[in-house]
């Protein structure tokens, strides 16, 4: 089976199983041969490269990245589209699925066990209900991913790739910073899938870093300080970071990191760069002691 990505085979195949839409698994699935393309080449995936792909659906993208990519490895957490799978995928031994839930996925252990640890690109048509958490256990994960390529909610990629300053600019964005430099590749429509989704889409591209843009002494610190900071949008800095019970500051400890970074003292989160937050954490770290 092949062109899947055709609507007229991906409707074939659903009413063949009599496959039903499960609507808590976010799925949409794509049936717009352009679009495919413009992931594909996004991703720049070569004949050497192991690729994970995330919900992987009836399998349109994963036949796609079988033909490219050196061996695919692709976690769906619906056990009704895997019996899908095994034929649509089937005599294709580059492919191996896994029935699970990518958020309790190991995925240093699945690495070591299908990429013998070896750099690998993260492809996925990503269910909009958990995507931010995947791209935080991507991005958090201590493995080596290259690059990450996903269909994501339109507000989603202008989040991850705005700037201080802008509405958009929070958590996200200086989580997605700081280890990876992402670009939006295209606006996609819904009736790029079936079902329509009720958002616009976009398909981002994320070139992971091999060391992060700016050094930071605790790394972990620094996004309890960012988190602290968007948490209450609108409020000073000061009482962001000397609110938050994860770093236990008194006000005049959060006045005096502030004026030590060279800040206003009524400086907003939401105008400070990833390096000014590398900085304000590595004062508050000396102020903790
Ligand atoms: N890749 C396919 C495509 O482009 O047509 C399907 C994309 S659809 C937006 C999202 C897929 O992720 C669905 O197949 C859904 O069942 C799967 N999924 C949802 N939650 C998941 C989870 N926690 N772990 C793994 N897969 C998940």
């Amino acid at each position: 089976m092949t062109e899947l990505i055709q609507p007229q085979n991906t409707i074939a195949v659903l009413q063949k199983y009599h496959f039903q839409f499960q609507k808590k698994y976010g799925q949409n699935f794509l049936i717009d041969p352009l679009v495919l393309d413009k992931i594909l080449k996004a991703a720049e995936i070569g004949p050497e490269d192991p690729v994970l792909e995330i919900g992987p659906g009836i399998g349109t993208m994963t036949q796609a990245l079988s033909d490219a990519a050196q061996r695919v490895v692709a976690v769906e957490i619906d056990r009704h589209l895997i019996p899908i799978l095994q034929e649509t995928l089937s005599n294709r031994d580059n492919v191996v699925i896994l029935q699970e839930d990518i958020l309790k996925t190991d995925i240093r252990a699945l690495s070591g066990q299908y990429f013998n640890g070896k750099p690998f690109k993260v492809l996925a048509n990503l269910p909009y209900y958990i995507t931010t958490p995947i791209l935080m256990k991507l991005l958090e994960s201590d493995v080596p991913i290259t690059g990450i390529t996903v269909m994501v909610q339109k507000e989603v990629a202008e989040r991850m790739c705005s700037k201080p300053g802008t509405k958009d600019y929070g958590a996200l964005s200086l989580a997605v910073q700081y280890a990876s430099d992402p670009k939006i590749v295209s606006f996609v429509p819904p009736n790029c899938f079936i079902p329509r989704p009720n958002a616009h889409s976009a398909v981002a591209h994320l070139r992971v870093y091999d060391t992060p843009p700016v050094a930071v002494r605790d790394v972990e610190l620094l996004f309890h300080v960012i988190r602290a900071s968007f948490a209450q949008r609108r409020k000073t800095l000061q009482n962001g970071i000397s609110h938050a019970p994860a770093l236990s500051l008194t006000k005049e400890q959060a006045a005096e990191c502030i004026e030590k970074c060279g800040f206003s003292p009524t400086v907003r989160g939401e105008t400070l760069s990833l390096s000014d937050f590398a900085k304000l954490s590595d004062q508050i770290q000396e102020v903790l002691g």
